[in-house]
């Protein structure tokens, strides 16, 4: 091959030369090689049950139409998204991205350029992070109080000259739910400050908590939202968020043409419709939150209102616990590689039932 990489690599903006989100293979590979040929898939928070063959069948249908560019703003899925929430008794605008990492990507575009400040709650999904860093922007990380519950005026505080926050509630990894009212009183402070707020609600479908109505009030908020999680489409890459009237032309202007496909569109359609799914499923979550918390002989858990729960497995290493969990078929994720939350701390999500079981055996022989 003719050139110099060397050279051409230079040309490569240096924000990619290192970095980059951190994949959990590892685990599977381990309870693999022990033998384990369905192991307990603990590590991604998603949805045991399968899909909801009211998807299934929707998307099947879509792949006859696979010659046809799909609906530039699924247009078909925003209704069915707005209809949906029509029980919070606003009429939400509602923008779509591929996954919610899409969505958050269009909207850090709109804001972010070289040199912009963002704030971020940590420790917390590491996404925000990654494509701010990608956009020439500059992250002030705002740490969580020891509990991981938010400090509200040193968080309101840090956003002094910043552009946009993000804050995840339920938070992942930790499972800390923020209180309505907190985020009230960040968007009331933020607003002073010509701020906007991403609220992260990807795991809100699992606790008791609605933002929803914030909407109403606060025209720096925007609340992102996914089908991955509660809906059980991650393979479909389906995200959404809520956002203020004078917000809306500028998503729709910095989002790629024909983000999602037909298959994603019509799958997303056809879950929406088939509610049962997705309250067996959480009900389910709930039950056995209350069940791990019950059943963990050895280590503390942290209060958690998502479809996971975070463990200290202290004086172990989460690592070494990863490592051992998988030798007994568990794949679980070690929170070691989110920043500021230390080496101790195991993220499991809640499974199918066997999962569970399997789950509470082996890390009670730990
Ligand atoms: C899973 C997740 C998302 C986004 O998921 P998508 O699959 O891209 O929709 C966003 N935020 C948090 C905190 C998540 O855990």
């Amino acid at each position: 091959m003719g050139g110099d990489t060397e050279s051409l690599k230079s040309q490569v903006r240096k924000v990619f030369e290192g970095g980059g989100y951190v994949f959990a293979t590892k685990a599977a590979n381990i309870a693999r090689d022990a033998g384990f040929t369905n192991p307990a898939r603990l590590a991604s928070n998603e949805n045991p049950f399968g899909t909801s063959d009211a998807a299934i069948n929707a998307a099947k249908e879509a792949l006859c139409s696979g010659n046809r560019y799909p609906d530039e703003t699924a247009d078909s899925l925003v209704r069915a998204l707005a209809e949906y929430h029509g029980d919070c008794g606003l009429k939400l605008n509602v923008v779509t991205g591929v996954g919610m990492d899409g969505v958050i990507e269009n909207v850090i575009r709109t804001f972010i350029g070289a040199g912009d400040k963002v704030v971020v709650s940590t420790p917390t999904f590491s996404f925000y992070n990654l494509a701010v860093t990608a956009q020439g922007g500059v992250v002030e990380n705002v740490r969580r109080r020891e509990d991981f519950t938010v400090d509200v005026p040193e968080f309101v505080g840090a956003c002094r000259g910043a552009k946009i926050a993000f804050l995840c509630s339920p938070n992942n990894p930790t499972g800390t739910i923020t209180p309505a009212e907190d985020i009230e009183e960040i968007l009331k402070g933020l607003l002073k400050e010509n701020c906007m707020l991403f609220l992260d609600n990807a795991y809100v479908d699992f606790c008791d908590t609605d933002y929803r109505r914030l909407m109403k009030d606060y025209d720096n908020l925007i609340i992102g939202r996914t089908m991955s999680k509660a809906f059980g489409l991650a393979g479909m890459r389906v995200g959404y968020a809520f956002v203020p009237d004078w917000y809306l032309p500028y998503y729709k202007r910095a989002q790629t043409p024909f983000a999602l496909n037909n298959i994603s569109i019509a799958a997303a359609v056809g879950a929406i419709g088939d509610r049962e799914f997705v309250k067996r499923y959480v009900n389910h979550v709930k039950e056995w939150r209350d069940a791990f918390e019950a059943g963990l002989k050895k280590y503390r858990m942290y209060p958690a209102g998502a479809n996971f729960v975070m463990i200290d497995v202290a004086p172990q290493k989460s690592d070494d616990v990863v490592v051992k969990l998988a030798k007994k078929g568990v794949i679980v994720r070690s929170c070691a590689s989110f920043p500021t939350l230390g080496d101790t701390f195991i993220r499991v999500s809640i499974g199918d039932s066997w999962e569970n079981e399997m789950f509470l055996k082996a890390i009670n022989e730990i």
